[in-house]
């Protein structure tokens, strides 16, 4: 593709609870140069989340100003509330050799896809349904029926990530789906077309 650069655009997508953030915050500790993306909402916050850490939570008004201003790469409506991935996370992963994460749904890793094509699309899939809806438990973050429907949404997310993403990883043994995501990463590194020792 022609803007392609060093930097690399990695969507990790799965159902909740399937193990993509304990995926992703080992691959920031293993990769200095990597960004993990915080999104805008106008959800408010729940439980501990912080502003600036789980997401930038912002009131409709500002949002749609950041819109039209052209910050954000992708946008969504989800539950009547608005989500956006930041423009300047891609911006500074491009210009600075870098590695941004996303942390989005399948439809959100397929519209900044669709507007940089190398962007990578990694799916991270439970071993089974049982396994995700212990893990969910086990996690005591979620009530019962946020448990519920997000077990309802995981056999659709799962579905479409599996027909339009790039790789897919079965995370079972922690270890083994990780070595599979860095070797992910690894191997982008070394692609020629990202390389500057082009002949
Ligand atoms: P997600 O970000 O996809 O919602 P999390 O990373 O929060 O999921 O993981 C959900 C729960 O499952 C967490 O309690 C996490 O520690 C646990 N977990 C993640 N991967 C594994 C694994 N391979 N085996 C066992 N437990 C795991
Ligand atoms: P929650 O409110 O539970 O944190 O997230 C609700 C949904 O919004 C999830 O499916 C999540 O993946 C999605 N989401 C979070 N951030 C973004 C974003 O920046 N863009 C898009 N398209 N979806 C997002």
């Amino acid at each position: 593709m022609n803007e392609q650069t060093p930097g690399i655009l990695l969507v990790l997508s799965a159902p909740s609870g399937a193990g993509k953030t304990t995926l992703a915050r080992r691959l920031i500790t293993d990769f200095p140069e990597a960004e993990f993306s915080v999104s805008f909402t106008t959800r408010k916050p729940r439980g501990v989340e912080k502003s600036g850490v789980d997401y930038h939570f912002v009131d409709t008004a500002e949002f749609r100003e950041r819109l039209d201003r052209g910050e954000m790469v992708e946008w969504a409506e989800v539950f009547g509330h608005f989500y956006g991935t930041p423009q300047e996370v891609v911006d500074r992963a491009r210009s600075t050799d870098g590695l941004a994460i996303f942390d989005i749904d399948v439809q959100g890793g397929s519209k900044i896809k669709a507007k940089h094509p190398d962007t990578l699309l990694v799916f991270v899939q439970p071993p089974s349904m049982e396994v995700l809806e212990r893990r969910l438990r086990d996690r005591k973050t979620d009530a019962e029926d946020t448990i519920q429907r997000r077990l309802l949404e995981a056999r659709a997310e799962v579905e479409k990530g599996l027909e339009s993403y790039d790789y897919v990883i079965v995370n079972d043994d922690l270890d083994a789906a990780y070595a599979k995501l860095k070797s992910i990463v690894v191997a982008e590194r070394c692609r020629i077309s990202r390389s500057e020792k082009k002949a």
